[in-house]
Formats: C-alpha cells, structure tokens, sequence
C-alpha cells in the first residue's frame, strides 16, 4: 500500500484526490498540507503549510500529490528533497525559475509533472501530433474554457497542446485578436474562457479550405485528474530519482 501525503488538501483538486483515493486498495492517503485553516478532509489529518518537513517525517509518505499553486510546489520541493519523498506536480502556471527548482528537485527524488492527469488529453496529445504531422499548411486554432475560479491562462494543457504542435510546426502563438488583426500563415491562436464550474475543454481546430477537421476534449469531472494523479503516485513510488512523464504511466511502461 503506498503511502501518500496531499499538498493542497483543502482546494479542489486536493479535496476530489481524498475521496477518490478513499476507494482504492493500493494506496492511502495518510496527510494533508494546506495554508487553510482546517483539522481535515475526509477523515484525513490536513497540516498547516509551515509545518509540511514535520509533516513528512511523521507521516512517512512515500510521494507528495500537489495541487496547489507554484510557489507552495517549489517550497515543497525542498521539503521533499529534504525528506527524500517523490512528487507528483498537477499544479501548473510555473515561471522558469519554478520549472528549474523542480528540475532540480528530480536529481535527488522522482518527480512527475503533468499539466493533465487526464487518459483522454493524452490520447488527445497523440492525435495532435498525428494530425498536425499529417495536414501541413492547414490553419491551427486552440481555445480552453474552465471555471471563473482559475488564475492561470491560458491553462497547462493548452500550454501542452501548443508545445506538441509546434514541435511539428513552426507556428507562432497569438493571445487573443483585437481590432485590425489580419491571419499570419504561420501563427495560432489561443484562446481562454472562463466561466462558471465547467472542469477542462480544449479545442484544437485545423482547417484547410475545403475542410475543418476538430480535436477536442472535455472533462466532465475532476475525479478523471485525481484518478491519473493517483495512477502516477502508485506508479511513481520507490522509483529511481529523475524526470518522468505521465505518458509512461498511461502506457503500463
Ligand atoms: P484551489 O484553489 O481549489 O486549491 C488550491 C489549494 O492550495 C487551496 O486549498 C489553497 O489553500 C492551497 N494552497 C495555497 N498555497 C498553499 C501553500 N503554500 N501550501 C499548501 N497549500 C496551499 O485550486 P484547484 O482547482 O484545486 O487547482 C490547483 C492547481 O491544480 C492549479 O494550478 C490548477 O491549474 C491545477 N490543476 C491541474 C490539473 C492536472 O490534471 N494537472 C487538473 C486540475 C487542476
């Protein structure tokens, strides 16, 4: 049974990892950290921020599952290397400097990092590059919606989706359009809205002149993060210090 703390106990993300952890056998929940005020989630102890390095060495988790926001998951990468405990990052929105801390971070412990927990964005990041590889010259247009709630924009994934793209095609990112905004032949554009509690959708379209062909996923609960976050935990545990990617987790590797 592997043992697993929870950064960010108290938010969304932290909360729907709790419950869905409470119906699996291979692993356990055994604390929470939040900067929150609050005793516990789901029966599950949640420990102030200040306290997480005691917290891990109480606790004894074998990897941290975080949901919080950059500079919570850069302070817990100290403590994790301190603690020689495995991190599995769902936070997104980090500056350069906060990538390179968790790169760092991975020459000591196992860290896997994901903009998305989800199968289906994976499946989904496939396909784009299949799509993308195949249909040259076609025009490329991605747009994310998620709730009214979220800080970051545009969103990891869209983040993710673009990095794939353009590791096939040399295309510029455009934020939006206003006023006199006519196409570039090599640019994409992105969009984000942010409305209500709608969980994840992205949209990749391609469209050539005869024909539009549209990539698109929507999660419908937040549960299908928390179960791929789980997934990378139990996957991710008593492994080798090092970078590793959600893709190796989907495919058994
Ligand atoms: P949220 O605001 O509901 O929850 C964040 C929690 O972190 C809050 O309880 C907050 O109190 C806590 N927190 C803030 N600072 C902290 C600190 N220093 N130490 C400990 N806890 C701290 O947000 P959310 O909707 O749960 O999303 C959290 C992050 O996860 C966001 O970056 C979001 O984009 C990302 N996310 C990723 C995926 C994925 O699949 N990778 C899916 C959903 C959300």
């Amino acid at each position: 049974m592997t043992r697993v703390a929870v950064n960010g106990a108290a938010g969304r993300m932290g909360r729907t990892v709790i419950e869905t952890a409470a119906d699996r056998e291979d692993l356990e929940v055994v604390v929470g950290v939040d900067v929150a005020d609050v005793d516990g989630v789901g029966g599950v102890p949640v420990v102030d921020a200040s306290e997480v390095g005691a917290a891990l060495a109480e606790y004894d988790p074998a990897v941290v599952v975080d949901f919080t926001v950059p500079d919570s998951t850069v302070a817990l990468a100290d403590a994790c290397v301190e603690a020689g405990v495995g991190m599995v990052v769902g936070t997104t929105g980090f500056d350069d400097d906060g990538f390179a801390t968790l790169e760092a971070a991975s020459d000591s412990v196992p860290v896997l990092k994901a903009t998305n927990f989800s199968r289906g964005v994976q499946a989904l990041l496939r396909t784009v590059r299949a799509a993308v590889g195949a249909l040259g010259g076609y025009d490329l247009e991605l747009t994310e919606t998620h709730h009214n709630q979220k800080v970051d924009a545009p969103s990891g994934t869209a983040k993710t989706i673009l990095e794939t793209v353009q590791e096939q095609r040399d295309v510029e990112p455009v934020y939006g359009r206003e006023g006199h905004a006519p196409r570039e032949d090599d640019e994409i554009a992105v969009f984000a809205s942010r409305a209500g509690d709608i969980r994840g959708e992205h949209e990749l379209v391609l469209a050539g002149n005869d024909e539009v062909v549209t990539l698109s996923h929507r999660a419908e609960d937040r549960a299908v993060f928390a179960a791929g976050a789980l997934d990378a935990a139990a996957w991710l545990a008593g492994r080798d210090p090092g970078w590793y990617e959600f893709g190796s987790v989907v495919d058994g590797e």
